[in-house]
């Protein structure tokens, strides 16, 4: 089969994005968002891209989501390389992973380190998707529990995200990740659908 060359967000003849569809993406504003580091919000052409990634496989698109979010995570962090010690994603459940041939949330994590120059690791596991009725009410709403490999003392995690929705995925993989031994965990998610930061 041939490698078709189009533009993934416009359609014209380029490479993965179009050098316009690209000037727009890194011109999209970045959203504030309270409790984690996002680079834009989901909508146009990034939330064209991350579709494509998640429900078309096109893993090519992985490289610009990447790009963009180092840039606006050094912003909000210049010294990231030396500060963070280890990159890590909140894991997708195996069946979806199935599905789609891919956990997006890995591809991203291990493309944003290669970014940064930091090492990339898996330390959460997914231990239930089912939560009983009478687990933690923060539990329930994440319709998902982690738990992460112990880490040293005094490790600053990062954790990446495709979209950032509800944020409770996000606020238990922090969770998981301290309970663990972190002593910071930085969030970071390429977008947001949230309009006030991370509910608490
Ligand atoms: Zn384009």
């Amino acid at each position: 089969m041939l490698f078709q060359l189009r533009c993934e967000a416009c359609g014209c003849a380029a490479r993965t994005l179009c050098a316009q569809c690209r000037d727009k993406l890194f011109a999209m504003p970045q959203p504030t968002c309270e409790g984690a580091v996002v680079a834009v919000a989901y909508e146009g052409i990034a939330r064209r891209l991350i579709l494509s990634l998640k429900y078309r496989n096109r893993r090519q698109v992985v490289p610009v989501l990447c790009a963009l979010l180092a840039q606006r995570l050094i912003q909000h962090l210049p010294n990231v390389s030396t500060v963070c010690d280890v990159v890590t994603w909140a894991p997708t459940s195996k069946k979806r992973v199935r599905g789609r041939g891919h956990d997006q949330s890995e591809l991203l994590a291990r493309r944003l380190a290669k970014e940064i120059g930091v090492p990339c690791k898996r330390l959460l596991i997914k231990t239930s998707t089912n939560v009983q009725t009478g687990a933690p009410r923060l539990a329930r709403l994440a319709g998902s529990v982690y738990s992460a490999r112990n880490l040293r003392g005094g490790t600053h995690v990062i954790v990446v995200d495709d979209v950032v929705t509800t944020g409770t995925t996000m606020r238990c993989a922090a969770n998981a990740l301290r309970e663990a031994g972190a002593q910071q965990v930085t969030c970071v998610a390429i977008a947001s659908a949230l309009r006030h930061g991370l509910r608490r």
